[in-house]
Parts: structure tokens; sequence; C-alpha cells
């Protein structure tokens, strides 16, 4: 059995995980893509689904990228026994993929740069857009960022989601079909109707940047408003990451989340948490930020407390709590788990004249920021 096992993380470590098959520092160097990296990403923008319909003036290719048909307006796509059908055509194939050379393509309601891939198995259908990684940082910024912010916050932004889709891509990848999905667990992504103007200016001013620790994509992670102090990793996550330090940020005060107060009856607390009752409510806090919530002695770590209450009335994980007759208020600081990046800050530093360099080395201790393309 353990010998099984040895041989399995033998064959994981050397066959399976290494999955960038070039030369990562001619990579870094901006060789990238003579290097052998490609710039392509796949998310997976549906899964498991039985059918969906499909618009635009298309080509349709198999997996050996042979021209088999194509589309024209719009058509149904659904999962067959044995193959794919698109309209009244059945391909006997386990993936088709359709590719416009004018107008974006439209799933469902949304359009998407690039091509649709559409995998059959077991007798679902699985939709992935495969599209530049320019393309895509395009498509999420807007989503993540907040419109109005100055543009050099929007290329720190810019920087840090395409570093954070090529560390999923190199390290991390979702499942064999795609790298990234489209929602939360990875960066939001709906296609082509959130980019503007100034995002796309802000993509195309940074092309091919991403944040290096040594000679790697590092492992990104920002939030709304630190309120004030940046926590580590260590704190946070119980695992030290060289550039994810403890340190103070004068930057964000601007952010409506800043400091903010939430008031909740004890009942509500109690029902939400699925508890008997909420007489006392008491904090355990780390260094420098809330670790666990006490609730009538049964402590909760401080994001399943969180998630229950709910992530958009305890806003952070920096709060005290008092109580009020039968309620309690809690007095926060910030927004997000307070690792990383803080987004209100990079935009008050872009205001005050830093450029998106500055900003991430001020967050990012010991990093590097470097051209792969
Ligand atoms: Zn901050």
């Amino acid at each position: 059995m353990l010998l099984k096992k040895a041989f399995f993380l033998f064959f994981l470590f050397t066959f399976v995980l290494p999955v960038y098959a070039f030369d990562i520092d001619e990579m870094l160097d901006g060789n990238g893509l003579s290097s052998g990296f490609t710039h392509f990403l796949r998310i997976g923008i549906k899964t498991d689904i039985v059918s969906f319909s499909l618009e635009g003036d298309a080509h349709v290719f198999n997996k050996k990228e042979r021209a088999v048909g194509e589309i024209q307006g719009r058509v149904k796509v659904s999962a067959e026994q044995g193959g794919i059908k698109v309209g009244n055509r059945v391909f006997k194939e386990e993936m088709v993929k359709f590719t416009s050379e004018l107008i974006p393509l439209k799933v469902e309601e949304r359009m998407f740069r690039g091509e649709i891939e559409v995998y059959l198995k077991n007798a679902k259908l699985i939709v992935v857009n495969k599209l530049d990684i320019e393309d895509y940082v395009k498509g999420v910024i807007n989503k993540e960022a907040i419109p109005s912010w100055p543009v050099e916050a929007k290329k720190t932004q810019a920087v840090l989601a395409r570093t954070f889709a090529v560390y999923q891509k190199m390290f991390n990848p979702r499942s064999e079909f795609f790298d990234l999905a489209p929602t939360v667990l990875d960066q939001v992504y709906d296609g082509l109707g959130k980019e503007d103007v100034t995002s796309v200016e802000a993509v195309n001013a940074t092309r091919g940047e991403i944040v290096t620790l040594g000679s790697d994509p590092a492992k990104i992670y920002f939030h709304s408003t630190c309120g004030g102090t940046i926590s580590s990793s260590a704190e946070i996550w119980k695992k030290d990451e060289p550039h994810l330090q403890q340190l103070q940020c004068p930057y964000c005060t601007k952010s409506s989340l800043y400091r903010w107060k939430r008031k909740i009856k004890a009942a509500e607390i109690a029902k939400k948490l699925g508890v008997k009752s909420a007489k006392s409510v008491s904090t355990v806090r780390g260094k420098t930020r809330v670790d666990s919530v006490v609730v009538d002695g049964k402590k909760f770590p401080v994001n399943k407390f969180r998630e229950l209450v709910g992530f958009s009335v305890i806003w952070s994980n920096d709060f005290t709590v008092t109580k009020s007759g039968s309620d309690f208020i809690f007095s926060g600081k910030g927004a997000g788990h307070g690792v990383g990046v803080c987004q209100w800050g990079m935009a008050g530093m872009a205001a005050q004249g830093k450029n998106h360099y500055e900003i991430l080395k001020f967050y990012l201790k010991g990093i590097e920021v470097r051209k792969m393309y």
C-alpha cells in the first residue's frame, strides 16, 4: 500500500506537476513566447450542463484541428449519446471547437473573445473559453477593481490579475479541461461586457508584466480595504510566505469600509449560527486581527463566523463586539482578509502619484515585476 502511494507521488511529481515545459527564467526575461510559453488561458465558463445556446458565424473544428463544419446565427449545442449536437447535426467527437474571425462568439447572452471549446464528458458538456491572457485580464480587472480608480491603480490590478492567472495555469489548474473558474473561486470573469477604455489602457501599458518571487510567478492575494494594517499570511493562514508580511498601510482611508459598524440582534446571531442562544459574544485576537469568535462558550473560527453571519455584514476579520440591550454592536476596520495588496490603498497611493511598480513593491516584500513577453 505504502509502496503504491510512494509510486503515485513519484508519478505525480515527475510527470504531472511540471506542467510548464518551458524555461521559466528565459520566459521571465521577456522571452516567454520564444521559450515555448503559450499566452493562452482556458476558462471553464460552464460545466456539467446538457445544452446551451451559441451565437455567431464560426468554423467548427475537432480535437485534431480538422474543420468539420460551420455555424451561422444562433444554434443549440447539446450532449448526445456518443457525440455533441450542434444545431441539427451530431458530431461524433469528444470535443469540438468554435472559432470566429470577426465577431466575438456569444454563449447564452454573454460575448467572449477567443475560441469556445466544448468537451463531452459523462454525457454532459464542459464549455471552455480559450483566449489570450491579455484579453482575459481586460475582462476581469473591472470586476475586481472600481472603474473610477486612477490608471496606476488599474495597472496594479492588471499586473495582479495577470500574475494570478499565470500562477494558476502553471501550478494549480482547475481541471484537465481548463485553468481557471470564472467565479470568486479564481477571479470573476464574464466575458467582454465589463471592459472600459481606461482598463484596456492599463492592460496594454503593462502587457506581459507579472509579479515574481525569485524565478517563479508570485502567489497573489488582495483584498478591498485593510483598514490600516496589512496582516501576514503566517498570522491569517498559518503559512509564512516571504512576500506576504505585516505592514502599516496609511492609504485606504477613502474606502467607505475603512471603519464600519453593524448592529445585530442576539436572536438573529443565534439563528444564523445555528445555536440555541447568543447571550455573550466575544473575540479572541491574534497579532493583528480576530482569530475566532466565542458565542456562549462555543468557538467559531472567524471566517466561519463571517460566512454564517454574512460576509457583507461582518466586512472583515478585524472588529470588536459590545453588547447593547438585546443587540450586539460590531465595530470593524476594513473589508476582506487583510493579506497582500490593499486595493483601496493602491488607489490611494496612485492618487498620490505613485506608479504601479512602487505600489506593488510597497505591499509585496521582496518581489520584482518582470515582463514575460
Ligand atoms: Zn490599506
